[in-house]
């Protein structure tokens, strides 16, 4: 079992081409930022520009107002995921008004964690629960052959792979063609609070139709 993991790996420029949470989004040009439509109105928060195979993905999720727009949903109209072509990207106008950025912008660094499956077979999980790579590689995260957990708060999510214990009806139709999406990426909320996308403790699942380019974002 292979799994990417994102890990915190400092500061990174505002506007750089670099895997990173936070900053100002880099979009095509004429792009206007994305807008709440699950009842505030407001600007969607920039959470992360991920360069993946075929361009960027760029992921916004509402925070105007915690716990009153959906952000959780991915057809609430409070979050939303673009995959820009990766050229030609030019720093977005940034909206007066509203949560629009991150506190601060986080560089992140990829690292590919491999588990041995066989290992974790015969632990005590007498409901037969398939073993999880994302949630195994996380939780082993620079943990010490005697501690019970890691650093797990500087990873920052993975890159691809399959979507940790999320159930079948719920993952997302693409919203342009209704059709399956391809996982993408998990998001955690960070290591601290000045860093952090808030996402109320639950895990963030980012979705992606490479055909229209366009992505889906949900919390577990
Ligand atoms: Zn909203
Ligand atoms: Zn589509």
């Amino acid at each position: 079992m292979q799994t990417t993991l994102m890990i915190y790996d400092g500061t990174a420029p505002a506007d750089s081409d670099v895997p990173r949470t936070g900053g100002v989004p880099l979009a095509p040009a004429g792009f206007t930022w994305p807008m709440c439509g699950s009842g505030c109105g407001g600007p969607l928060q920039f959470f992360a520009h991920l360069p993946v195979e075929d361009g960027v993905l760029s992921i916004f999720v509402c925070q105007n107002d915690p716990g009153a727009c959906e952000f959780w949903a991915p057809a609430s109209g409070a979050n939303r995921v673009y995959l820009f072509p990766r050229r030609e990207l030019q720093p977005m106008a940034v909206p007066a008004s509203g949560v629009a950025l991150l506190p601060a912008t986080s560089a992140i660094r990829t690292q590919v964690v491999t588990l041995d499956p066989d290992e974790y077979d015969d632990q005590d999980d007498h409901d037969e629960v398939a073993p999880d790579a994302y949630d195994l590689a996380r939780a082993g995260w620079k943990r010490e052959p005697e501690e019970r957990f890691g650093k797990q708060r500087e990873v920052l999510g993975s890159l691809g792979g399959s979507p940790s214990y999320l159930e079948d009806d719920r993952l997302p139709a693409c919203p342009s063609c209704a059709g399956t999406m391809d996982f993408a990426a998990h998001l955690e909320e960070g290591i601290s609070s000045l860093t952090e996308m808030k996402l109320g403790g639950q895990l963030g699942y980012v979705f992606v139709c490479h055909t229209c380019r366009e992505g889906a974002f949900l919390t577990d």
